[in-house]
């Protein structure tokens, strides 16, 4: 018999970013007034006597980001991640700014780096949660359409 992960710990400010993720949907705390995004749920700093979460809701980023900080485990204190190790846990800095902490999954762990580009990607537990990983990002297209030669 195998040994079971722990699951996230679900509170109700954060159950509707895990019924997103169900649907691939990665969230942020949105302030409807300035359009600051956070995570976890904050109150917005940019309106400080604001009370309560008037002004905020969840809504859809980009799931990019790059690598702020990361280690990598080689031993588990848990024996169910047994066959995961070596894993990279990591500090994600969102494109939108918060900091997200997650695992960097796609790629050999002596391959990441600080400032390595990542974006999400959602792995569906057997629990029925949906987890948000990153990934090494695919190289963004550049857009040169609107490059004007004469300026
Ligand atoms: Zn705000």
């Amino acid at each position: 018999m195998g040994f079971t992960k722990p699951l996230p710990d679900v509170d109700e400010d954060h159950r509707a970013f895990w019924d997103a993720l169900r649907l691939h949907k990665f969230l942020l705390w949105t302030c409807k007034k300035c359009s600051a995004r956070y995570w976890p749920v904050s109150l917005c700093r940019n309106h400080p006597n604001d009370p309560f979460f008037d002004n905020m809701e969840w809504a859809e980023a980009s799931g990019r980001g790059s690598v702020f900080a990361f280690n990598i485990h080689y031993t588990v204190f848990d024996p169910a991640f047994n066959e995961d190790v070596p894993y990279v846990f990591a500090l994600i800095e969102l494109e939108e700014g918060p900091l997200f902490p997650s695992n960097i999954v796609g790629c050999a762990p002596e391959e990441v780096g600080i400032g390595m580009p990542v974006e999400v990607t959602f792995e569906d537990t057997i629990q029925g949660f949906t987890l948000p990983k990153f990934r090494p990002a695919k190289p963004q297209r550049l857009d040169l359409s609107n490059l004007n030669p004469y300026p």
